[in-house]
């Protein structure tokens, strides 16, 4: 085993830090040491910015946001389209479409997809939250916005059975060529839906 070269507090740091995604073992002592350097200006503020999210960090009941209130900012924002929802997986991805900035909607967190291989069922995701905005009215359009993915498809199936009937349109995110794509470079899946979901110009 090899020798300690440092004390419990800064090793406990290092093993947290490798659990954050995007760090390893190898970052998180790297990340680590940085952090002691600049402790004051870096470890000190980041343990008060940690200290007050952990304290003030809230889901939003309605669409299942992360914010530190409740409902949170964009369900509040009555300068969005709240009677557009567009469904997402996770929080990350709200982050995403909203840097896009394409859309002034609402959102609709639903914290994974289905995967009966990893007991992952209706009910471990904020469908049914779902299902209930939708129901209350007001609602005119629910954007389907979950990975291209076999579980993302399935669950985009799941949410569009238990919506149908209901007085609403439900859409899906085109699948197709990216944008500064090549065609040579893509995939037969990715190919045959673009010509499927082609558009008149
Ligand atoms: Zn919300």
């Amino acid at each position: 085993m090899a020798k300690r070269v440092t004390g419990p507090e800064i090793e406990k740091l290092i093993q947290l830090l490798a659990k954050v995604p995007g760090l390893g073992p190898r970052s998180a002592r790297r990340a680590a040491l940085h952090l002691i350097k600049k402790k004051d200006q870096l470890l000190g503020p980041l343990g008060h910015a940690m200290g007050e999210a952990y304290d003030k960090v809230k889901i939003c009941s309605c669409c299942g946001n992360v914010d530190t209130i409740d409902p949170c900012t964009v369900c509040t924002d009555d300068r969005r389209d709240q009677s557009m929802i567009i469904v997402v997986e996770d929080v990350s991805d709200l982050w995403a479409l909203e840097r896009a900035g394409a859309m002034n909607a609402a959102y609709h967190v639903l914290g994974g997809t289905l995967s009966p291989l990893d007991g992952v069922g209706p009910d471990d995701l904020n469908i049914k939250g779902l299902i209930e905005r939708v129901a209350k009215g007001g609602v005119r359009e629910v954007i389907i916005a979950v990975n291209a993915t076999v579980e993302g498809q399935t669950t985009a199936h799941y949410i569009t059975d238990h919506l149908v009937g209901m007085d609403v349109k439900i859409t899906r995110l085109a699948h197709g060529v990216p944008v500064g794509g090549e065609l040579d470079y893509l995939d037969e899946g990715t190919l045959s839906a673009a010509l499927r979901a082609r558009t008149v110009i």
